[in-house]
């Protein structure tokens, strides 16, 4: 792999942060990395101080023993003995200045309903809703599943779960009955929180109908509260007596007040579920002090938020990206945020622009996958509008790739807004590698350097810190405050996971190289690293050269097994608006990776798909794409966004290339 990974390395291209940014940023210097390289610990309780209110101070910052297996959580303790209120935190002490006549949130419909709650808005409703909740008997430590479309109650619930110290588990309003079925019984709650419906490109999700169809085997669920979202008739939605309660009635009784529970700073916060990219989702579990210290210092570092920001985040709730920056993050540090209900494309391709444009948007954050749609679609919808309110850029959920990186710098950001390619993971629970944008000078399809008190490394296979330019593992060798402490209901996945690999050192699963620079280059999961006659090959990097042609919107590559080299590269692609695919395309397609990586990487086939399989988070599941290549019986399609994309793939695949070849 070292030769090839030159192809992303050589790319070479470096932008400074416009100095118009750096001038005003919150971050300059170097001195927030020089003060966490000193004395981490010293480094986060200084931080756990400036972002958070705590009602009672810690005896300790951190305590840690490496998780071994056969040893029970915790492993380690962040702010040991310290007492908080994470609602207080997100919502009360903003109430109590002159922000509680900002707005927390704006919000829109698809339809284009309007909502706006400001900070003494949300202060109210959630107090609301926690009574609510209490009167349906929750407490602290009892689980709730919030299964809920992007509407202002969902994080309305949340935080009142929050403020009673009941553990939130929220599941994407976008997943079957079948997947909200296991994740309400693996978390054992007892409540759960749903809505008659919610819209998605002009069709209703029907989110009530698939509650009733999982709760038909979950027993545990005592009460259901039901959000009347408007999608239809209140008279139409089946309420089971005794159980189902609308929203709107409990909250007409409701007190107005509900005092915060004093939590410990490593109780329990919420259940997460991840994407389900590389195999059977896992429950994190994420603590209230650590997390909230960790999610709302970067969000003010990396995204350089300010109380004059109108600040959006386009993933869904239902993912950590949503909890950590459309949630905690923003409010923790009494911004406001924007919540979009719909699809980018409903009514037109435009969609984001007009928002963008109306609401006066200065920083956004999404992933690669929306600007590659976008890219596919091409520069006119952007252009209708005026992006001019735009001064930041952000990225998460994927590699991105060097292409889409300067589309999106280009076309969004007008060479203006500095953009911060964030990597984490739903276990991470706030971002650990991004540019901070006053300070980073940029590399298109680099995460730049570990933030302030982060501890990663790029190591071999017996665990050895690889030199520069040489691809190995990416592992954390420190706990921070905000990773998961373990997994809901299963501490020896946790332990087997991500502490066994290299004992004592926190495996991420994903590839990485560094670059001279200390610059760390993703290269995708593990498994996404194909040998080919004895050469390591990025599937990661064969994508991003793919992508870079002009006829490509999006490419994914895996290897395939091959008597004689061991595996050869197979590309799915997915061609731009009006291309027609032929052989001949596909054939210079193959020529184009030779000339640009190597005849080592010649893709043994090249497949034109209108689309590609991915996870509801928007993330290509290329493991997939291996079974269909190899021929085998498909694995775990549950967290599959739109399940019949891979079924017609395969079809297409075995009639074209018979079974297995
Ligand atoms: P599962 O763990 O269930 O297989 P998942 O890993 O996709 O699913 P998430 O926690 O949503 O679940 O995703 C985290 C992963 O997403 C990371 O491990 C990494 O592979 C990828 N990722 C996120 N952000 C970036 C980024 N900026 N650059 C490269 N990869 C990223
Ligand atoms: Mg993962």
């Amino acid at each position: 792999m070292m030769r090839t990974v030159d192809a992303l390395l050589s790319q070479g291209r470096v932008i400074e942060p416009p100095s118009a940014f750096r001038e005003w940023a919150w971050i300059r210097d170097e001195r927030l990395y020089e003060e966490a390289a000193r004395d981490p610990e010293a480094f986060w309780g200084r931080v756990a101080e400036e972002f958070v209110h705590w009602f009672r101070p810690w005896e300790r910052v951190f305590e840690w023993t490496p998780p071994r297996p056969g040893t029970s959580p915790p492993w380690f303790r962040w702010f040991i003995g310290a007492r908080l209120n994470v609602c207080y935190n997100c919502v009360d002490r903003h109430a109590q200045t002159w922000r509680r006549t900002k707005a927390a949130i704006i919000w829109e419909g698809e339809p284009g309903e309007e909502r706006v709650l400001t900070y003494q808005d949300l202060h109210r409703e959630v107090q609301k809703f926690a009574n609510v909740l209490k009167s349906l008997g929750v407490r602290r430590g009892d689980r709730v599943t919030i299964y809920l479309p992007m509407i202002p109650e969902l994080p309305i619930a949340m935080l009142a779960c929050a403020r009673l110290g009941a553990i939130h588990s929220v599941v994407f309003g976008g997943f079957s009955a079948e997947a909200l079925r296991d994740r309400i019984n693996d978390s054992g709650s007892r409540v759960l929180i749903t809505a008659e419906g919610g819209w998605r490109r002009g069709q209703i999700v029907p989110l009530k109908r698939n509650a009733d169809e999982a709760l038909a085997e979950c027993p545990g669920v005592e009460h259901v509260v039901v959000v009347h979202r408007g999608v239809m008739d209140a008279t139409h939605v089946p309420m089971r007596e005794g159980r189902d309660h609308w929203w709107h009635r409990l909250m007409e009784h409701a007190s107005l007040q509900c005092p915060c529970e004093e939590m410990e700073s490593e109780d329990p916060l919420y259940i997460l579920y991840t994407s389900g990219t590389t195999g059977k989702p896992k429950g994190q579990l994420h603590v209230q002090g650590g997390y909230l210290v960790s999610v709302a210092a970067t969000q003010k570092w990396i995204f350089d938020l300010r109380d004059e920001d109108i600040y959006w985040c386009t993933a869904d709730i239902g993912w950590v990206t949503g909890h950590s920056y459309i949630v905690y993050g923003p409010l923790c540090n009494g911004a406001t945020t924007v919540m979009y209900e719909g699809a980018p494309d409903y009514p037109d391709r435009d969609r984001w622009w007009a928002l963008i444009e109306k609401y006066r948007i200065s920083i956004l954050y999404t992933a690669p996958t929306a600007i590659r749609s976008f890219m596919k679609w091409g520069e006119e919808y952007p252009r209708r509008h005026d992006l001019s309110s735009l001064r930041l850029l952000g990225t998460v959920g994927e590699p991105i790739n060097p292409e889409a990186w300067l589309w999106y710098w280009e076309h969004i950001g007008g060479r203006r807004c500095p953009v911060v390619d964030t990597w984490w993971q739903t276990e991470t629970g706030c971002i650990l590698i991004s540019p901070l944008p006053g300070v980073t000078p940029l590399k298109p399809g680099s995460a730049a350097r570990p933030l302030p008190g982060i501890f990663a490394d790029v190591v071999d296979e017996e665990g050895r810190s690889c030199p520069p330019e040489v691809p190995g593992y990416l592992v954390l060798t420190r706990p921070w405050p905000a990773l998961s402490r373990t997994i809901w209901g299963d501490p020896e996945r946790y332990v087997q996971v991500y502490w066994t690999r290299f004992p004592g050192i926190y495996f991420t699963g994903d590839a990485a190289v560094k670059d001279a620079d200390g610059y760390f280059w993703l290269l995708g999961r593990v498994d996404d690293v194909i040998n080919v006659a004895g050469h390591r090959l990025s599937t990661m990097e064969l994508e991003s050269v793919l992508v870079e042609h002009p006829a490509v919107a999006e490419a994914a590559v895996i290897g395939r097994s091959d008597e004689v080299k061991g595996q050869v590269p197979v590309a799915f692609i997915t061609i731009r608006e009006g291309i027609p695919t032929t052989t001949e395309l596909g054939e210079e397609l193959k020529g184009y990776v030779v000339t640009r990586i190597g005849a080592l990487a010649r893709p043994a086939a090249v497949f034109f798909t209108a689309e590609l399989p991915k996870t509801r988070s928007g993330k290509i599941m290329r493991r997939l794409l291996r079974d269909i290549a190899e021929g085998r019986v498909l694995g775990d399609t549950t967290t599959l966004a739109d399940p019949t994309v891979v079924q017609r793939l395969k079809e297409m695949y075995e009639e074209r290339y018979g079974e297995g070849s």
